[in-house]
């Protein structure tokens, strides 16, 4: 019978061993063959999170995102019509504009917890600490996290630490998730897709400058727009009246028409009403004089108008001849 094999244990095995690996055999750490039997440690939330986004991935792609996503930062409601790079310098501009007014709110909060403020103010302070860090170097700090977070699978703490611990462990999952949110939504195209006009700016110029806003061409008059401009505008709104006219037409036809029978419809009522109350059918306050439907007010009241209109027919007349 024989023994069982003794189970043998490294006693090093959990010792920090410099993790290099190599195809030839291990003069200087492991074999590719040994690591598999090693207990490779992977981090958790690497392996929760999957494998990077193409985002990530793809250089263009992530060029947009991070434009637009700079952009928002920034207030951009719409995004810009530039290359990416050029929105993402425009971004950082504006960011770097608002520092300022961060530093004085700061400045204020301070202030005012030194005055005996709760733990609200010390979290406000925190947030616009980390607006001030991210506002500083936002493109450096977003690619930071994608590269680190994103890309190389880095826990959030270890990112933080990688970045110099400029902004938090969590705001790294924030800026991660954000940027993941911000992509889905450009993809469905409910982002704010650029404005309309590529001529916006160059617009705002010609005016400055006194040119026709339409084509930028020396204008004839005072007007907005240059002589030629306005005649193609005239055109252009003659054509859409035209088109509309028809439709128009028809449809105040339909509610002239609507509108006439709903008024006979309450006249009658009214009539109906006022006969079987047996009042005047002109005032329905007083009863009927006799062999009229109206009452004598009514009566004499009718006949005063006619006379005065008859009057001011005269003279109307006499004055015109
Ligand atoms: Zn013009
Ligand atoms: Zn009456």
């Amino acid at each position: 019978m024989s023994t069982p094999p003794t189970l043998n244990y490294d006693q090093y095995q959990f010792q920090t061993r410099p993790l290099i690996f190599k195809a030839d055999g291990h003069a200087n750490g492991f074999s590719f063959e040994e690591r598999r039997d090693l207990h490779v440690h992977i981090r958790k939330s690497f392996a929760r999170r999957g494998s990077p986004p193409s985002w990530a991935m793809n250089t263009s792609a992530l060029k947009l995102l991070l434009a637009r996503f700079l952009e928002l930062r920034a207030n951009i409601r719409f995004a810009g019509n530039g290359t990416p790079e050029e929105r993402i310098l425009r971004a950082q501009k504006l960011l770097k504009k608002a520092r300022p007014a961060l530093i004085e709110r700061r400045r204020e909060i301070v202030a005012l917890k030194s005055a005996g403020g709760s733990a609200k103010l010390e979290r406000a302070i925190k947030e616009i600490d980390t607006q001030l860090a991210v506002s500083k170097d936002a493109a450096l700090i977003v690619c930071g996290v994608v590269h680190y977070y994103v890309r190389c699978g880095y826990r959030a703490s270890d990112t933080a630490a990688a970045l110099k611990n400029v902004i938090s462990c969590s705001k790294v999952s924030h800026i991660a998730g954000a940027l993941q949110n911000l992509w889905e939504r450009m993809q469905s195209g409910k982002d704010r897709k650029p404005k309309a006009n590529p001529l916006g700016d160059s617009r705002a110029r010609w005016r400055r400058e006194g040119k026709c806003v339409s084509c930028g061409r020396a204008k004839e008059t005072e007007k907005r727009h240059c002589n030629a401009c306005r005649e193609r505008g005239k055109d252009y709104e003659k054509k859409r009246h035209q088109k509309h006219r028809a439709k128009r037409l028809l449809r105040m036809k339909k509610y002239a028409r609507r509108h006439k029978a709903e008024r006979a419809r309450r006249e009658s009522t009214k009539r109906e009403r006022r006969l079987a109350a047996g009042l005047c059918l002109r005032c329905g306050k007083r009863p009927p004089s006799q062999n009229s439907p109206r009452c004598q007010e009514c009566k004499n009241g009718a006949r005063d108008d006619a006379r005065a209109e008859r009057l001011k027919r005269s003279q109307a007349g006499s004055s015109a001849a």
